[in-house]
């Protein structure tokens, strides 16, 4: 029997975001590895679920390890890095003989000291299992870099956009190490693309990526390749080297590599395209001002999006639609755990004097200042309403509603997903009842906002997740990267074996 060794280490880095990740960010307070989490990891339909099925169907033998999870956010603590190398050797210490590894990865992960941890954590695994396969889901945003494709000889991305294929996608990784085992030659051919585009642009679901998905599929349905990953980079890694990359599997290698130069031609064609619309934020309160239709203006600030890994502290729009003296109702969150702090101080039904917003970001709008009315306080727990993660529960920590005239503002100690309703919902802000809804996500609010308004306008403002990627302060961008500085004549590169 093929005994598997595994562990999951997912956190999405936004190198803008000036806040560390540190252990207590992690996991929710649940402990980092034993019973409680593997049943929890099983229990629950995501890549481990997904790869550990694979693997027992082909008759494996799966040995748990270590659980790292986190929302999206700035780099995570060196500290969190240490502790998971060191439980992964002294899991690795105590298996005995293994065959293979599997290692549930997000991809784009920068710790304090490292940008590439993903990377570094493989190449940690590979030093201590010696020449025995590892396979790795990621993201479809992940970043891979040489590192993991010198290390890992298995590399699965998500197809979907948002994220739904998480177990699908540990099966694949699952599957695909569980044949290498019984003698598969599949390798890997892989082409790096010089492209960063937005995430609010596009989703999976619509062209022109959906396409590109199809190629994919139709690959593996007529047996070319046995796998496919597009891996579009979440843009908001300020690290040498950040590019886009397709990665195919196969035994036969020639069909792999044109395989892989075909996706990464379609995925170079469409970059213009995949370009979110944005308007500027006084155009979209013109618009809602003028709206009659009854349904909620809703202005997408996906710049400050926690689930890009932003922190959510961003008041430009309290700010815009209080300097103008409009009569919008408007609700929003904005992160400011002092606020809300503060708001505890003054006590429900009082009015203070409140500075809120642009407490972390540099170049957010803000802060503002006003004389706000406390309306309720929380515990800052709220449950999931959207299909993905329906009944998930989230918590955003000490938590207040304070108005501001005819602006509600929800303010929250620290970020979450941010996509759902029920992030303004639950804590009395109905979004029905509002002029003008601010949503603080790229894609994932489309869904669970669509019975609420289709009057979807996305706000080009300054934050840790901007669309508008020339709004960031770069320092390590490299040469020739679309959207930056891309030679005209560029020519994508023959696919590389690995
Ligand atoms: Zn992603």
């Amino acid at each position: 029997m093929k005994r598997i060794f595994f562990f999951e280490f997912r956190q999405e880095s936004n190198t803008f975001n000036p806040v560390v990740a540190q252990p207590e960010h992690f996991n929710s307070g649940m402990p980092f590895e034993g019973e409680e989490m593997t049943k929890l990891r099983l229990n629950t339909r995501h890549s481990v679920q997904g790869a550990v099925t694979a693997i027992r169907q082909a008759g494996g033998e799966v040995i748990p390890s270590m659980y790292f999870r986190a929302p999206s956010g700035g780099r995570v603590a060196d500290k969190v890095m240490e502790m998971l190398k060191e439980g992964i050797k002294r899991h690795l210490d105590a298996a005995g003989e293994i065959d293979g590894v599997y290692a549930a990865l997000h991809g784009a992960t920068c710790t304090e000291s490292e940008d590439d941890a993903c990377g570094a954590i493989i190449e940690y695994v590979r030093g201590l299992v010696g020449d025995k396969p590892i396979a790795v889901s990621h993201d479809l945003h992940a970043k891979v870099t040489e590192k993991m494709l010198r290390n890992a000889q298995i590399i699965c991305g998500y197809h979907t956009y948002p994220h739904l294929d998480f177990y699908e996608t540990g099966y694949r990784a699952g599957k695909l190490l569980m044949e290498k085992l019984a003698g598969s030659k599949a390798k890997m051919a892989t082409v790096a693309i010089p492209m960063l585009i937005p995430p609010a642009g596009y989703t999976t679901q619509n062209e022109p990526f959906k396409s590109l998905i199809d190629m994919g599929d139709e690959m593996v349905a007529s047996g070319k390749i046995q796998d496919y990953s597009v891996f579009a980079v979440q843009p908001w890694l300020d690290i040498a080297g950040i590019d886009s990359r397709i990665i195919t599997i196969g035994e036969d290698m020639e069909a792999a590599k044109v395989c892989a130069g075909k996706l990464a031609q379609r995925l170079f064609e469409i970059r213009d395209e995949v370009q979110p619309p944005m308007m500027t934020v006084d155009e979209i309160i013109d618009i809602a001002e003028k709206n009659t239709s009854g349904k909620p203006v809703l202005l997408a600030e996906s710049a400050d999006s926690p689930n890009g890994g932003a922190v959510g502290d961003s008041p430009v729009v309290a700010l815009r639609v209080l300097e103008r003296g409009s009569e919008l109702k408007t609700g929003l969150f904005v992160t400011d755990p002092a606020a809300v702090e503060h708001a505890f101080v003054v006590g429900v039904g009082n009015t203070g004097t409140f500075t809120f917003g642009a407490a972390f970001t540099p170049g957010v709008p803000g802060p503002v200042t006003a004389e706000g009315r406390v309306r309720s306080l929380h515990d800052g727990w709220w449950t999931q309403e959207g299909a993905a993660g329906r009944g998930t529960a989230f918590c955003f920590g000490r938590s207040a509603v304070v108005s501001f005239g005819n602006v509600d503002v929800l303010l929250i100690t620290q970020g979450g997903a941010s996509g759902d309703p029920q992030v303004l919902r639950h804590f009395g802000i109905e979004p029905t009842l509002y002029d003008l809804i601010v949503v603080k996500a790229n894609t994932s609010f489309r869904a669970p906002y669509t019975p609420i308004s289709d009057l979807v306008y996305v706000a080009d403002t300054a934050g840790a997740c901007a669309s508008n990627l020339h709004q960031l302060k770069w320092e390590k961008l490299p040469k020739g990267v679309y959207p930056f500085d891309l030679p005209e004549n560029y020519q994508i590169a023959e696919p590389a074996v690995w």
